[in-house]
């Protein structure tokens, strides 16, 4: 039984797992590697300059691996349903379960749809801001909740807005992931990038 399972290894799926790994809950990540980024070269995510799609997804990858998150690269989920605490999830290798789901399975919903999630008139899922779906402690993050704003930017701040929802439900208050220069020193060592 995980605390949060995501449907998705894109940059929506693991940039929520990145959030809910770090702070302390047991996170599965189970992706097919379909991701649109292995397609793209990004000049417009801020913050990086100019990087294949492909390498930063390396790096996204290794990122949410260290801290902690049980990624099954490769493993395909084939249904999910709502069971009596939670979530059963399917794949070909297993069943699984979690309090919470995320789906960031990009412009397909399928698996939104076998969950009874509400759509909107446009056909994407319908969220909340904090990309809750109609179907309480289910999320739908990225390409899947939007009708064409798709950037990679734009899909990992919807897996971060998801899992700061899922933290602040856990803790029983608005919860902000803020580091600080020592945090970084602890986490890290002394070769700090400090970005100069
Ligand atoms: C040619 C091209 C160029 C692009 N260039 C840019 C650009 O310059 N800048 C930019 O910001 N964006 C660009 N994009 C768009 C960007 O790639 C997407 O916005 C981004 O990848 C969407 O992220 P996501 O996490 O929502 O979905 P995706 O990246 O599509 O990830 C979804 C993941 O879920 C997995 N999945 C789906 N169903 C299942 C399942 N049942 N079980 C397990 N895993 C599943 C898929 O295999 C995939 O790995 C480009 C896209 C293309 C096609």
């Amino acid at each position: 039984m995980a605390d949060v399972a995501i449907v998705g290894g894109g940059p929506a799926g693991l940039s929520a797992a990145l959030f809910t790994a770090k702070n302390g809950l047991s996170t599965i990540v189970f992706d097919a590697d379909g991701t649109w980024m292995h397609k793209a070269h990004l000049f417009n995510y801020l913050g990086i300059g100019s990087v294949d799609g492909s390498a930063f997804m390396a790096t996204a990858r290794q990122q949410v691996d260290d801290f902690g998150a049980d990624r099954k690269q490769g493993e395909e989920v084939t249904g999910v349903e709502t069971s009596n605490d939670g979530f059963s999830i399917a794949t070909d290798d297993g069943e699984y379960e979690a309090d919470y789901l995320i789906l960031a399975t990009g412009a397909n919903r399928d698996l939104a749809e076998d969950l009874d999630c509400a759509f909107t008139d446009e056909g994407v899922v319908d969220v909340d801001v904090s990309m809750e779906t109609s179907v309480e402690d289910a999320y739908a993050t990225g390409a899947m909740g939007r009708t064409e704003e798709w950037q990679a930017v734009i899909s990992a701040g919807d897996g971060a807005a998801a899992a700061l929802d899922i933290l602040s439900k856990e803790k029983g208050e608005h919860y902000h992931d803020f580091d600080v220069p020592a945090d970084a020193e602890e986490t890290f060592g002394a070769m700090v990038d400090d970005g100069e």
